[in-house]
This record gives structure tokens, C-alpha cells and sequence, in this order.
């Protein structure tokens, strides 16, 4: 009963006549004490989390409760939950900015509220208003301002999480759910950020499969992989290359969306990334590659250290690993690179597949020139220097 609810609806029509989730609800209880706020050097991706967090529970009877901001801390969940015994978990992943103004900002939120709402809705979890759940986040972040280092290159990463709270070890969707939304300062993602970073090609295991999940930003996807990128790490790779079915299909890497430049033999450059076939997660910054390669080539926009003669054609199409061996053999396989809000890019140097490992150019400063002048406009945009379609949203205009 409850998956039909949720399926295709994406409102709370199923549930009678209950609550929807409202900002002007809202109420705040600060904490008593702040915490210091760590020097941005000492960062690491994930292990700080500011002083407040959002949550708003919803029950079936009522619909979902009035939000609050309170301090950051533990909540009490019952271990018979869905979400601990299930894994109905969903979540975003979204980077908050200080702009020149000092207002903060982010990009392209839309994005992720539409990618919350669908991978609710995939869990079978209860729907709820994405604008009220973006005026939320603003509004926890105004009151955690001060985290938000404004040092280019650090951002304040912020993590809405959506949470099966159904109380049953009944194999069946919850009709209860709290959504928590926490922030955690970030500074560049991998510690040797200006090095590119290894991959091991992997078929053993699969991320993602026809049909399956792969699509959604679901925490089921996530934790298989563990295992797998342990012993990619011991065998000397950082990430692992997600690569799907018999012809050695390449997915994503690590839990980002892969582009790899191609050298044409009419001097132009293929952008290639995957398409979205439901194997691969519509990452807001594939979107954005995409968009600014397009825009480039069509003259629209001058990408920051590329000449206009240098023609990007991008291409949302299937590569396999023989096709990047082919092409690494014939010297065409320029750069490869990861994208994904945490990294924004990051530059893939060595790719290794049964013993032997296809090794890039070298580049100063790590990224190769046409990785370079995506990460330079994307972060221009999200740090508010440059504006481009809307992208970056300023706090004044939320
Ligand atoms: C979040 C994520 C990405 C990147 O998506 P963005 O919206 O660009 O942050 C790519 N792949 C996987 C598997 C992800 O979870």
C-alpha cells in the first residue's frame, strides 16, 4: 500500500488529508555552547559538523511535524527502524559558498532538491515540499554562517538526509520518516588534491545494474562498495572504476561521474561521460560539464584558459574499457577526470585493469588543461565571481 502512495505521485495525496512540511513552522532552539571552529588546513571531508542541524519527522496520521533547528547531536532512533534494518536512507550532497558580497550562496539547488524528491520517492518514503525544504536549509544555514570558510577552494558541505523511521522488522516501506539536514565545513576532498588520483577498473562487483538503483542517491548503493575499494586500496589505487556487464562497460568512479577527453583526428576533443541510462546518478555537475562544454564550443563562453579554437564535442554515450585501452594505445586519451560536488574534478592520472595500468599526461597544478577550466568556471560560479544562467543562487535572492 505504502509503495503505491509514494510511487509516481511525488505529493501526499496518498495520505489523507495531512500536513505538508512548512517553513514559517519553523522553530529554533540554538546550543548553549558553540564550538570552535577548526582551522580549515586540519580539515578532512565529513569529519566536522557545524553547531545546529534541521529535522522534521513525518507520521502518517499527521503529516509531517514543524521543522526545528537544534543543536547538532545524536537522535534517538528505535534499532527495529526501517533505516537500520532496511537502509531506507536517501541523501544530497550539496556545497554552501560565502560570495563577495558575504552572502552565502549556493549552486544550482533546484537540482538537488528534485534528486531528493525522486530518490524518496524511489525508497517508497514519504513526499514533502522541496521549496519549503530548501527555505529550511537556508535557513540552518544562517544560523551556522560562521562555517562557512571563505577561503576559495572551502565550502560549507551540506547533507539533507531522509530516514525510514518506521518502528517494524516487517519487510515493507516506512510510513514514517525524519528528515535531518547537517553541515559540515569542507576543504578540497582528497588530502593531495593538486595530484591526480589512481583507479582500478573493477568487474567483480558491480555499483550499479539495469533496473536497479544506480540512478538514485540512495545510501544503499554506497556501502557495497566499501569492501571492494579496501582492497583497490591496498593493491596501491584510490578509487575504484565502475565498469558493468560482459563488454566491460564503464560507469562512474568512485562515487563520481567520469569524463574522459578524446583527441579526434580532426584536432578536436571528445568529452565523453556515460549516459544516464538509470546505471549512472545524475550528478548537478555532470549537468554543469556538460552545459559549459556545449556553451563553449558553440561560442556562447570562453572557458578560462582554453583557446577558442579548442572544440569540445560532448557526448553522452557507452565507453568500455577496450574502447579506453584503443584509444590510450593510439596516444588520443588526453585526460580523465571525476566529477561530483565533494571534488568538483578530480583529475584521474592512472588507470589500472588486469595488472597493467594506462598512465595520462602529467600536468602542472594535477589537472590537465580542459579538467582545469571546468573546476576554475564551476568555482567561479559557486564562489559568486562569475554568473552563468542562474546557476550560483545568493542568500538575498532565496
Ligand atoms: C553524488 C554522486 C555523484 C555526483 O553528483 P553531484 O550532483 O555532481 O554531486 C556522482 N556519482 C555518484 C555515485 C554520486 O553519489
Amino acid at each position: 500500500m505504502a509503495l503505491w502512495r509514494s510511487v509516481g505521485t511525488g505529493t501526499l495525496e496518498g495520505f489523507s488529508r495531512v500536513a505538508d512540511l512548512h517553513a514559517s513552522k519553523l522553530t529554533v532552539k540554538l546550543a548553549k555552547t558553540l564550538k570552535p571552529i577548526p582551522h580549515h588546513d586540519t580539515l578532512t571531508f565529513g569529519n566536522t559538523m557545524s553547531d545546529h542541524m534541521l529535522v522534521a519527522d513525518f507520521e502518517p496520521r499527521s503529516g509531517w511535524s514543524a521543522p526545528r533547528i537544534i543543536p547538532h547531536g545524536p537522535l534517538s532512533i528505535d534499532v527495529a527502524s526501517s533505516c537500520v534494518q532496511y537502509g531506507t536512507t536517501v541523501f544530497e550532497g550539496m556545497k554552501a559558498f560565502i560570495g563577495p558580497d558575504g552572502q552565502p550562496r549556493l549552486f544550482r539547488p533546484d537540482m538537488n532538491m528534485a534528486r531528493l524528491a525522486r530518490s524518496a520517492e524511489r525508497m517508497a518514503l514519504p513526499p514533502f515540499n522541496t521549496s519549503q525544504v530548501l527555505t529550511l536549509i537556508k535557513k540552518l544555514i544562517e544560523v551556522d554562517q560562521r562555517w562557512i570558510p571563505a577561503i576559495s577552494g572551502y565550502s560549507l558541505y551540506v547533507r539533507p538526509t531522509l530516514l525510514g523511521t518506521q518502528m517494524s522488522l516487517a519487510v515493507a516501506a516506512s510510513d514514517h520518516a525524519t528528515l535531518c539536514v547537517m553541515l559540515s565545513p569542507t576543504g578540497p576532498y582528497f588530502r593531495s588534491a593538486a595530484k591526480p588520483i589512481s583507479v582500478i577498473a573493477v568487474s567483480e562487483t558491480v555499483r550499479a545494474w539495469p533496473g536497479g538503483t544506480g540512478g538514485h542517491k540512495v545510501a544503499l548503493n554506497y556501502s557495497p562498495g566499501f569492501l571492494p575499494l579496501r582492497v583497490a586500496q591496498k593493491q596501491g589505487y584510490q578509487q575504484i572504476l565502475w565498469l558493468l556487464g560482459d563488454d566491460m562497460k564503464v560507469t562512474e568512479a568512485g562515487a563520481m561521474n567520469i569524463f574522459v577527453v578524446v583527441r579526434r583526428d580532426d584536432g578536436d576533443f571528445d568529452l565523453i561521460t556515460p549516459p544516464l541510462d538509470g546505471t549512472i546518478l545524475p550528478g548537478v555537475t555532470r549537468d554543469s560539464i556538460l552545459a559549459l562544454g556545449k556553451a563553449h564550443t558553440a561560442g556562447e563562453t570562453t572557458l578560462p584558459g582554453l583557446s577558442r579554437s579548442t572544440l569540445l564535442h560532448t557526448k553522452e554515450k557507452t565507453f568500455t574499457i577496450p574502447d579506453l585501452q584503443r584509444w590510450y594505445a593510439e596516444g588520443k586519451l588526453v585526460e580523465a577526470f571525476g566529477a561530483g560536488t565533494a571534488v568538483i574534478i578530480a583529475s584521474i592520472g592512472k588507470i589500472g585493469y588486469k595488472g597493467e595500468d594506462m598512465v595520462l599526461p602529467e600536468h602542472e597544478g594535477g589537472l590537465g588543461p580542459i579538467a582545469q577550466a571546468f573546476r576554475k568556471r564551476i568555482l567561479d560560479v559557486q564562489e559568486g565571481r562569475e554568473s552563468w544562467n542562474g546557476w550560483g543562487v545568493s542568500f538575498a535572492d532565496l
